[in-house]
């Protein structure tokens, strides 16, 4: 057993419908739930096995509004991303405006914390639709390479695999920095 009172904390940022909440839930339950109601800002937290430790992980789920009228909601954005270690910004690659909102996000989140160790993970969603596919794999990387992130690629819906890879890399990178 780990030191007790092991905690991280982590906050999934993205625009709406892009499957926030679906992927928090699938990593938590490994199940995957078509329907949760839009725009809320849950926090979840559970215990989860971090090799051979027992930690405490919370998870801020965002509502996905990042627009200047929309100064509450900013505001409390600013207070999430203040509070995480580690950070999913979260895409759909059949919603090339998702897409765009990245990069913002991702200043946003370098501009509150100026350690460029802590660790965020850019996330393409919803790669099961290849059909309505309009953000190419290789744009997704091309982005996360140049704001110095991973990426990945994953279908929520699909696995859980791609979805807990993801979060088991994060509450690493975010342990190990607690460490250091
Ligand atoms: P949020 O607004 O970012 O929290 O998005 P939600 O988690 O509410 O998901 C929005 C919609 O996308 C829901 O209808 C989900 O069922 C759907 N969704 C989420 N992930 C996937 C995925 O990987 N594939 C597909 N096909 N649909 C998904
Ligand atoms: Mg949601």
């Amino acid at each position: 057993p780990g030191p007790p009172g092991a905690e991280l904390r982590l906050a999934v940022l993205g625009a709406r419908g892009v499957g926030k909440s679906a992927l928090i839930v699938r990593f938590l339950t490994k199940r995957f739930i078509g329907d949760y109601e839009p725009n809320t800002g849950s926090l979840y937290s559970r215990l989860v096995r971090l090799d051979g430790e027992q930690v405490a992980v919370h998870i801020q789920d965002t509502p996905g509004c990042l627009q200047e009228d929309c100064v509450q909601a900013l505001d409390a954005l600013s207070r999430c991303m203040k509070w995480a270690e580690g950070f999913l910004v979260v895409y759909s690659i059949t919603d090339p405006g998702s897409y765009q909102a990245v990069r913002p996000l991702h200043q946003h989140i370098r501009q509150l914390h100026p350690d460029a160790r802590i660790p965020i993970v850019v996330v393409g969603n919803k790669a099961d639709l290849l059909h309505a596919r309009q953000v190419q794999a290789k744009e997704g990387l091309q982005l996360a390479n140049e704001l110095g992130s991973l990426f990945l690629e994953i279908s929520t819906s699909e696995s859980s695999q791609g979805v807990c890879e993801v979060f088991q890399y994060l509450c690493r990178e975010v342990s190990k920095l607690q460490h250091a």
